[in-house]
């Protein structure tokens, strides 16, 4: 990823469905004037409804005051299909261009195929990179084995404090091949996911958060985006909640503080996660 790319972006699962459209359309944009310009979005989002509303939100901004990122469905990852649904992306969002588009998870075609497209989309200027989700050292392994022209930029995974398996390998072998890893519902996805503040974790994140003058979710974000090669991209649907995902741009944790949350929300490998 570009080094330019906020390490905060704004997530779009959700938006545009059934919200306040003109209140998700303001957060959006609020979001974006506060430095949140990255911005994830798939096909699969209400069905092409979340590109239609950020294609409404960002009309007027100038593309290279963003970072645009959306993602093929595997049903539709043959070649053809990839490009079709990158063309379909581009209109619901109104963009001529894509910054990165990524494969939202493996399914039944062959890598190479949808590979094959990515690259013929790059030749035609329709997408600057693409990346995958959802993928693990083995997937990519066989994906780098590939050998496609251009590299793969990122990796998009589920990641947020109460399940950090990409701690236990992943995030090192991404970094070893300068693949960016971008945490996925960085709060847990629901609204009571996030570790309530009468844990023994939630008192760690508030004494932080009291020492920085910030929440506790801004430091759960700083925390999910402290180093290369980590992203975050929560989603927020309201002012409030968009302006205070903002402010975790502005938080530098100690290697103390980011000692102390690892130690209250250790990571585990995926069949070792603890019930909390
Ligand atoms: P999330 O960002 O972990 O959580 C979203 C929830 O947190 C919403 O209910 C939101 O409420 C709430 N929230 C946001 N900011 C808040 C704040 N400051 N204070 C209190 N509550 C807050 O969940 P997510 O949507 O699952 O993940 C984020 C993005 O990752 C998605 O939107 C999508 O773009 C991407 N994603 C990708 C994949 C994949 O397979 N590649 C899978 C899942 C998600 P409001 O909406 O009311 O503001």
């Amino acid at each position: 990823m570009p080094d330019e790319v906020p390490v905060i972006g704004q997530g779009t699962w959700m938006i545009g469905e059934n919200g306040d459209r003109a209140g998700e359309i303001a957060a959006l944009r609020a979001g974006i004037a506060r430095g949140l310009t990255h911005i994830d979005t798939a096909e699969m989002y209400g069905s092409g409804l979340a590109e239609t509303l950020i294609g409404e939100a960002i009309a007027d901004i100038p593309r290279d005051d963003l970072f645009i990122v959306s993602k093929v469905l595997p049903s539709n990852a043959s070649f053809e299909a990839t490009v079709g649904a990158c063309e379909q992306s581009l209109r619901r969002l109104r963009l001529d261009h894509l910054d990165v588009y990524l494969l939202h998870w493996r399914g039944r075609y062959p890598l190479a195929e949808t590979f094959g497209a990515f690259e013929q989309l790059i030749k035609e200027g329709k997408i600057r990179a693409f990346g995958v989700s959802n993928f693990d050292i083995p997937d990519l392994e066989e994906a780098r084995s590939l050998g496609t022209s251009s590299p793969i930029a990122c990796n998009q995974v589920l990641y947020h404090l109460r399940e950090r398996h990409i701690d236990a390998g992943l995030v090192d072998y991404c970094q070893q091949h300068h693949i960016a890893v971008v945490g996925y519902s960085p709060f847990g996805h629901g609204r009571a996911s996030f570790p309530p503040l009468a844990s023994a974790g939630g008192r760690v994140l508030a004494e932080i958060a009291a020492r920085h003058r910030t929440t506790p979710r801004q430091i759960a974000l700083a925390f999910l985006a402290r180093a290369t090669p980590l992203f975050a991209i929560p989603k927020a649907s309201t002012l409030v909640h968009v302006e205070e995902n903002a402010g975790a741009l502005d938080v530098n944790l100690t290697a103390n503080d980011i000692r102390r949350i690892d130690a209250a929300f250790p990571a585990h490998p995926r069949d070792e996660l603890p019930a909390i």
